[in-house]
């Protein structure tokens, strides 16, 4: 099933590459030139290894670049949006005239636009093994990669605008530092793979290459986030969701309680805003909720999960919380029940969204 994530950047990648100079023409661009509008950290060895390693505040994103025997080439990008979660993963075949070090400068580029992209909370951070490459973002002069510094610093700018700073920082690589792993393999199989014209076509996370959809009119920030966690979303906005209530007016279960707490009657304002299972999540939500200037939920108010889900702005907020909430887990059977027999489920929507194909690889 295509997973949502993506495809507005591969839309985006298509469209700069379409006028992009192909066979490893390099094309300079006059411009001021100009420091990397971020941080950029490269620690000795030992160290580098060590912060690699701990948890950082926001989000990291970890990229590589790859050129392989054949001289092809390609980039990787490498996510894991919420700690243990599922690595999510962007891969860029670039094909042949291109050095390792083009490769790196396009990870780097392609993991900030996937961040202006995706929208995740908190500072942005880089992690690359690639000391040249992050040689190179320091300044915008012409030459070799310049392109794709510029593409890149526009990215931090547009970023740092959002109130989001961007860290680039060298891992060492080959270290066994996990994000560093994924993003080159993730490189490793971009490398490996043809050039789609145009770039139509966009590898996900589960190895299966997607062909870009046309006319999504679903919610755009849900539509980017990962396919599990934007089905959760359309069903608590729908209320045809696998929580107690639901479950039991469909008869797939005895009681409408809520197993995460034993309140008698678990609604989708209680998941929300009452349950004392699911704070965690409530917590950023509601910290998401301040941030965008949206009035927290108060016990007078009549329908505030209504208000929610109409307020493009909260999308973000309610994923995550979806996210920390670890909404469904304990009950995953029947989530798959409920959704298989309901008529708001994913499947659904999907069908109703014009031009998807799915291609296994
Ligand atoms: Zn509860």
């Amino acid at each position: 099933m295509p997973n949502r994530l993506g495809q507005r950047l591969a839309k985006h990648l298509a469209q700069r590459l379409s006028r992009d100079p192909s066979g490893g023409i390099e094309r300079t661009e006059q411009c001021e030139l100009k420091g990397f509008p971020g941080s950029i950290r490269v620690l000795d060895n030992e160290e580098a290894l060590t912060e690699a390693n701990q948890q950082r505040l926001g989000t990291t994103f970890w990229s590589d670049g790859s050129r392989l025997d054949t001289g092809r080439a390609g980039a990787g990008v490498a996510l894991q949006a919420v700690p243990g979660g599922p690595w999510e993963h962007v891969e860029v075949p670039m094909g042949h005239g291109h050095e390792a070090f083009d490769a790196e400068l396009m990870g780097v580029a392609t993991a900030l636009e996937w961040a202006l992209e995706r929208q995740p909370l908190g500072p942005i951070w880089v992690l690359l093994d690639a000391q040249n490459a992050i040689d190179r973002l320091k300044s915008a002069r012409p030459g070799p990669g310049q392109a794709l510094v510029l593409r890149a610093h526009r990215a931090v700018e547009k970023l740092a605008m959002r109130g989001q700073p961007v860290t680039i920082q060298w891992v060492p690589g080959h270290s066994g530092v996990v994000g560093n792993e994924q993003a080159d393999q993730a490189a490793k199989r971009a490398a490996s793979k043809q050039t789609a014209p145009g770039f139509e076509h966009l590898s996900l996370a589960d190895g299966r290459v997607y062909k870009m959809p046309r006319g999504w009119n679903l919610d755009p920030v849900a539509g980017k986030a990962p396919k599990r966690l934007a089905s959760r979303y359309y069903q608590l906005k729908t209320g045809h969701a696998p929580i107690g209530t639901y479950l039991h007016r469909i008869g797939q279960r005895e009681s409408p309680e809520c197993q995460a707490c034993k309140e008698p009657h678990e609604t989708v304002r209680h998941v929300l805003f009452g349950c004392r299972g699911r704070r965690t999540g409530r917590r950023a939500l509601y910290r998401a909720l301040e941030k965008a200037g949206v009035p927290l939920p108060t016990a007078a108010e009549e329908s505030p999960e209504a208000r929610l889900f109409a307020e493009p702005i909260v999308t973000q907020g309610l994923l995550q919380f979806m996210a920390e909430a670890n909404l469904f887990n304990d009950n995953e059977r029947t989530a798959r029940e409920a959704e298989s027999s309901d008529a708001w489920g994913w499947d659904t929507l999907e069908e109703g969204g014009p031009g998807v194909t799915l291609e296994d690889e």
